[in-house]
């Protein structure tokens, strides 16, 4: 039996940065699943499908296929056999993948992978429902969240500091119109599982998150 955290919470509120680095502090493997979801929007995006068209999504999704494999314990996301990791943390595949994450074909494609991956190893994941519908029964369950404009600043932030220009009025508006999307969808919405501890990191240092989350770990292994 192997041991799973899942971390949950809306975009941009530290979820990758924090589970990579307690990933690495407890030697489990990270899953990013909202990775997968990219890359299934990249194939959207390359192959100009109509998103409001539910049968043009459900027909591509049949001819995608998505793998994931570890290189230096990094998640690698194989989309039709390319490595498309380097591909996906651009903004438009980010808001392509909010809105076609939405289908249940979208979801199904991705849900058994996921699965799989939790029976392999200690795995770390973080998503949207990952305590609620992918691993119910995960040994911990985090509810990372922040507001929205502590969101958007950070996020803005990173941007700039990648020499990129940005508009902090424009990211907010991103972070809340995806927030809506992912919290109000049918199918498996963003919501805190009722078992999982919520952390509010508006007002926490990175490592502070970190050390909640590994204080957390050691009450429940
Ligand atoms: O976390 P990230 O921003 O990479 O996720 C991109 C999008 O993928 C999210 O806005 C959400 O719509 C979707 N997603 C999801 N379920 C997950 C992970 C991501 O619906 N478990």
């Amino acid at each position: 039996m192997f041991y799973s955290i899942a971390i949950d919470g809306p975009a941009g509120a530290g979820k990758s940065t924090i589970a990579k680095k307690i990933a690495k502090e407890l030697e489990f493997i990270y899953v990013d699943t909202g990775a997968m979801y990219r890359a299934m929007a990249l194939y959207f995006i390359r192959n100009q499908v109509d998103v409001k068209n539910e049968d043009a999504i459900n027909a591509a999704c049949k001819k995608i296929d998505v793998k994931i494999v570890y290189e230096n314990e990094m998640q690698q996301v194989l989309l039709n056999g390319e490595n498309v990791t380097g591909l996906l943390r651009e903004e438009e595949v980010g808001n392509m993948a909010s809105k076609t994450s939405s289908y249940k074909m979208v979801r199904q494609t991705l849900l058994g992978l996921q699965r799989d991956l939790a029976k392999t190893a200690n795995i770390l994941m973080d998503g949207r429902d990952i305590g609620t519908h992918v691993l119910p029964n995960a040994d911990l369950k985090i509810y990372l969240t922040a507001s929205s404009a502590v969101r958007a600043k950070r996020r803005y932030d990173e941007l700039l500091e990648k020499g990129e220009s940005a508009n902090l009025d424009q990211i907010e508006e991103d972070i809340k119109q995806r927030d809506h999307q992912d919290m109000s969808r049918k199918i498996a919405p963003l919501k805190q599982a009722e078992d999982a501890v919520l952390v509010d990191s508006s007002h926490m240092g990175i490592d502070e998150v970190v050390a909640k989350v590994v204080e957390e770990f050691e009450k429940v292994k």
